[in-house]
């Protein structure tokens, strides 16, 4: 068993004032925890340390008829500037296992809590292949399967095996296979639905010291290669990382553009006719010579990039006040400094009519709204 090093993204650490205290905290500014600085008081927090403690929390929490948030590292939440009236309920439970498994596999079992990219660089040190592409990404593992997190090809639906929730339907835990997780593009069972707390997640990985075959061609290119090679992961990770700097996706303190909840839109997903509409538009709009990205599914629907519409709509780098549209990336919104969660939710809105009325297309947020609504 290991502890990983605390993942600086996700507000005060353990040994932080509130988290120190076993006790039910009260008026705790969420704008702590969240990567966006945003959000007012929560009513009640609690800190939950280990497994045990996190359905003892929910439950207790339920039992008391209060409302309830569980919390990981905030980086993908807008809380409301008035806080969230009920119980959160922060996981940190950090318990990680390496067992192996058959054909030279190794099987992680590790705790909601534990901070996801140290855990990312453990598995690269050691040998294992299947998460690496996913470096640099904030937040905790008991995350990772609520959106099906993923980055350049990869997601964790392609290493989970199992994942342990407690059921707050039935007030009892369960272990949910892969299948039942219902894992699709930035989603799954467990998104937009309270009824599952995560408590553990169980990944597969390979032993392997090469990569998984790269799948994006961007990460190619830096890397001197063609899609599908495999390189060294300690390569993959860090041409990576290395991306995901340039566009302002590793959180760094000293960088305002990293205050943001990642990629704000999902890339919308269109079938053949809407797709079909879409282009008509694109081409009045633009002039036949453009070609508007689209990764086309078996079928025929096509995947659009949500940066590519908004940046075609006239919504540039760096647009906004005080909540701004990153300098480095189209689709992250940020707050630079003294923005509010409202002020964030104007130039959500403003982007997304833009982006409507330029192209018929609605874009959909992928932060969890907490208390808020776009
Ligand atoms: C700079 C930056 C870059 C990012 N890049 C990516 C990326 O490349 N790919 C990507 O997919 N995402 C990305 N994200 C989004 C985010 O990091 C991920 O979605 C991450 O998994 C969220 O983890 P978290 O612990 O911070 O979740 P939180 O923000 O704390 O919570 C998110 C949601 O999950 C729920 N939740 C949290 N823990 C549990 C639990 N144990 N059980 C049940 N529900 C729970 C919360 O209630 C909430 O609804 C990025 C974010 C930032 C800020």
């Amino acid at each position: 068993m290991s502890r990983p090093e605390p993942d600086p993204a996700s507000g005060p650490a353990p040994g932080g004032a509130a988290a120190r205290s076993p006790e039910v905290a009260a008026d705790v500014p969420l704008a702590d925890y969240t990567t966006l600085g945003l959000g007012g008081p929560a009513a009640r927090f609690r800190v939950a340390a280990d497994t045990e403690e996190l359905i003892a929390a929910v439950a207790e929490t339920e039992a008391a008829g209060d409302a309830l948030l569980v919390l990981g590292g905030g980086s993908n939440l807008v809380v409301s500037d008035q806080g969230f009236p009920g119980t959160v309920v922060h996981a940190e439970s950090r318990s990680v296992e390496f067992r192996n498994a058959d054909e030279g596999r190794v099987r992680i079992r590790a705790g909601a809590g534990v901070p996801w990219d140290p855990l990312v660089a453990r598995t690269v040190a050691e040998g294992l292949s299947g998460i690496e592409f996913l470096s640099g990404i904030p937040g905790r593992v008991g995350s990772t399967p609520i959106q099906n997190v993923g980055a350049y090809g990869q997601e964790v639906s392609q290493t989970i095996v199992e994942v342990l929730v407690y059921d707050r339907r039935t007030g009892e835990r369960r272990t949910m296979g892969n299948a039942d997780c219902g894992f699709a593009y930035r989603d799954s069972v467990f998104k937009g639905d309270d009824r599952y707390v995560v408590c553990e997640v169980v990944f597969e990985l390979e032993r392997s010291q090469v990569s998984r075959p790269i799948r994006y061609a961007e990460v190619a290119r830096a890397l001197g290669t063609e899609a599908g090679s495999r390189v060294p992961l300690d390569q993959a990770r860090e041409t990576v990382l290395e991306l995901r700097r340039g566009k302002g996706m590793v959180l760094d303190p000293d960088d305002p553009d990293t205050r943001s909840a990642g990629s704000f839109f999902t890339n919308p997903v269109l079938d053949p006719p809407e797709y079909a509409e879409f282009a008509r538009r694109a081409a009045d709009l633009l002039g036949p010579g453009v070609e508007p990205p689209a990764h086309f599914d078996a079928d025929g629907r096509a995947k659009l990039s949500a940066a590519w519409l908004i940046d075609h709509a006239g919504f540039t780098r760096g647009y906004g006040s005080p909540a701004r549209i990153s300098t480095k990336h189209t689709l992250a919104l940020t707050n630079p400094g003294d923005a509010t969660t409202e002020d964030l939710l104007a130039l959500a809105r403003e982007v997304r009519a833009g982006v409507a009325k330029a192209f018929g297309v609605t874009l959909v947020n992928e932060p969890v709204m907490v208390g808020v609504a776009l």
